[in-house]
């Protein structure tokens, strides 16, 4: 059984929630990342900071299958995500069970992402009736209880356009949440909106954060919340991992001097 780190820094047995192998994403001649290797306990929240474009959201888009493998592995709850190892041969994995793992996971993105089109109501019962089968009415009510917990339910029937972006941002992570997610990748939710916007969100991601077990892996600049809600911290710098600790250990006293350089410039 491989060892991994729980969250509270013990040692425990079995498969990672998330697990990178020796992965390798190039865009064309660009290698953003080379042989990257690591690990998300189940339950551990795991926050990824460093300088812009040293890989970040590529890692998260990588777990959403948004962007194609070049090498190596990335498993899922010990599932192969888009390929497998078969005796030394990569292999792709098939569209289907692709789909099924992706299923557990949710993501919310820097702008939103709303489907412009449809209300606030119809955009977090789409999924859950679409993909998970739930009655038109299981999956308003299931809605209404999430829309609540975002503190959105007044807007259930407005569309995205008549919203802030605080409050689009809002339902996006309702609607990640109406899927059930074991995992849940947050990519700089807060760098679009304006600074009076940020914490009205945040705020409903520690609660999120408090109440539930979901994996989460983030990406962010705000380093106060990377503080409060992360188990762990890695430091990024072009596509390897500087260094990785607690967040106490990472804010107060880095052990890099690329980390100590880059929190200079963020703090
Ligand atoms: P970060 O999130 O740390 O800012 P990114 O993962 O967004 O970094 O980007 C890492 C590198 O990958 C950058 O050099 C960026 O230009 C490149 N990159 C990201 N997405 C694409 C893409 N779709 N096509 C080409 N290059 C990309």
């Amino acid at each position: 059984m491989p060892e991994n780190t729980a969250p509270d820094g013990a040692t425990t047995t079995g498969a990672p929630h998330i697990e990178f192998r020796d992965v390798v994403k190039r865009f064309g001649d660009n290698t953003v990342l080379n042989d990257l290797n690591f690990t998300v306990a189940k339950g551990e929240r795991v926050t990824l900071i460093g300088p812009s474009g040293s890989g970040k959201t590529t890692i998260l888009r990588l777990v959403m299958t948004l962007e194609e493998l070049t090498g190596g592995y990335i498993h899922v709850g010990g599932t192969p995500l888009q390929y497998e190892d078969q005796g030394g041969k990569r292999v792709r994995v098939s569209d289907k069970t692709r789909r099924r793992t992706t299923t557990q996971i949710g993501m919310v993105f820097q702008h939103f992402n709303l489907f412009p089109n449809m209300t606030v109501l119809e955009n977090i019962t789409e999924a859950p009736i679409h993909v998970m089968g739930l009655s038109k009415a299981e999956a308003i009510s299931k809605a209404e209880g999430l829309l609540e917990k975002v503190g959105m339910s007044d807007k259930r029937d407005f569309n995205p356009s008549q919203l802030s972006g605080g409050q689009q941002q809002r339902v996006a992570i309702a609607r990640a949440l109406a899927m059930d997610p074991e995992i849940l990748l947050l990519d700089e939710v807060t760098s679009a909106l304006d600074p009076e916007l940020v914490g009205e969100v945040l705020a409903v991601l520690k609660d999120i954060a408090a109440e539930t077990d979901i994996s989460m892996l983030i990406v962010t600049h705000e380093m106060q919340f990377a503080r409060d809600v992360s188990d762990r911290v890695m430091m990024f710098d072009q596509g390897s991992i500087v260094e990785e600790g607690s967040p106490e250990k990472i804010f107060s006293d880095p052990g890099h001097q690329r980390t100590r350089d880059f929190l200079h410039a963020v703090l």
